[in-house]
């Protein structure tokens, strides 16, 4: 289960006002809208379970997810079902998750006429509209899923994300089942969409290389805590957190600049039972001893960059800058 300590918040803030997701595991996340958060670790670390506690799927164990000030569970039937029209999300397995009986115009153009948003009249012009914008051939909303490629198929499950006109989108492994090159073309769409909707989105992968080409900042997530979060630019140049450091030198690089990680090691641990004090230890080429009993808090180390790791206690070598005087 995530531990959500504090709220999760906002998304679906006023249009440019800065939406808020508050405390994941304590921290605070400023979003504004139009940005692009990715959230990495391993499968088991709590990322797709964040993931759909933010799209209202999922109830948190622990903590509450805010809705413009207000606790999601308590706000009225029409406000919450409009923050959940407001979040949608989209999954790895395309297949899995368009009903193969449907034809595309009624997967995308459904639930928008059921919602109200567009009169049934104008449905199939919605849906031609939609298809166009994700780079699908509206000639072929009368297709059946397994009619379409891989790629062709998350771009029906992204039209019917934006179908219901979101403000934010939660991606869980979205490329995951893709190609590398098709991965690289559905990126791109999204890069575009985000523009041009001005969404925000929650981009959850186990991929640091993937979440590196779309998000503005990055949350490194280790069974069920984060344990990192920084701008993106940061977690490939000056990576805290051991685990994030790990998770950078499994990356293929062409940058000789680029600092050498030691990359990870051993098993993943049970999620049911993390090991005690800082969860990483038993992984961590820089263990101290008091890193088995106790459990490191998120520091912050620079403007949004925070970090939970007993190193940062350590002291830091001093900088000394002072010029000779003679005597
Ligand atoms: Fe490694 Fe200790 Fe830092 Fe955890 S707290 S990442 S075990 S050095
Ligand atoms: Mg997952």
């Amino acid at each position: 289960p995530v531990d959500l300590a504090g709220r999760i918040a906002n998304l679906l803030g006023a249009k440019h006002a800065p939406a808020v997701v508050h405390a994941v595991s304590g921290v605070d996340l400023d979003v504004q809208a139009g940005e692009v958060i990715g959230i990495v670790g391993e499968s088991g670390c709590g990322k797709s379970t964040l993931g759909r506690i933010v799209a209202g799927i999922n109830p948190p164990s622990a903590g509450t997810v805010h809705y413009q000030g207000q606790p999601v569970h308590s706000l009225p039937r029409a406000e919450r079902r409009a923050y959940e029209l407001g979040v949608q999300m989209i999954f790895q397995n395309p297949m899995a998750s368009l009903n193969p009986r449907m034809r595309v115009l009624d997967i995308i153009g459904e639930a928008p006429v059921v919602h109200g948003l567009v009169r049934k009249a104008d449905q199939r012009a919605y849906v031609a509209d939609l298809m166009r914008q994700v780079g699908l051939d509206p000639d072929y909303a009368q297709r059946y899923p397994h009619q379409f490629s891989g790629g062709q198929r998350q771009r029906i499950g992204i039209a019917r994300a934006l179908a219901l006109k979101p403000r934010a989108i939660v991606c869980d492994e979205a490329v995951a089942a893709l190609d590398v090159s098709i991965q690289a073309q559905v990126l791109n769409l999204f890069t575009q969409l985000r523009r041009e909707f001005e969404l925000t989105y929650l981009f959850i992968s186990h991929n640091l290389g993937v979440v590196g080409h779309i998000a503005d900042r990055v949350v490194i997530m280790y069974l069920g805590r984060v344990v990192e979060v920084a701008p993106t630019d940061t977690v490939f140049t000056r990576p805290n957190h051991p685990y994030t450091q790990a998770l950078l030198a499994e990356l293929p690089t062409l940058d000789t600049t680029r600092r050498a990680y030691q990359p990870i090691q051993g098993e993943l641990p049970s999620p049911l039972a993390p090991p005690s004090g800082c969860a990483f230890h038993p992984r961590c080429p820089q263990a101290l001893p008091r890193c088995s009993s106790e459990r490191p808090a998120l520091k912050t180390l620079a403007p949004g960059h925070t970090s939970a790791c007993h190193l940062n206690d350590l002291p830091q070598p001093i900088t000394v800058h002072a010029k000779a005087v003679p005597a």
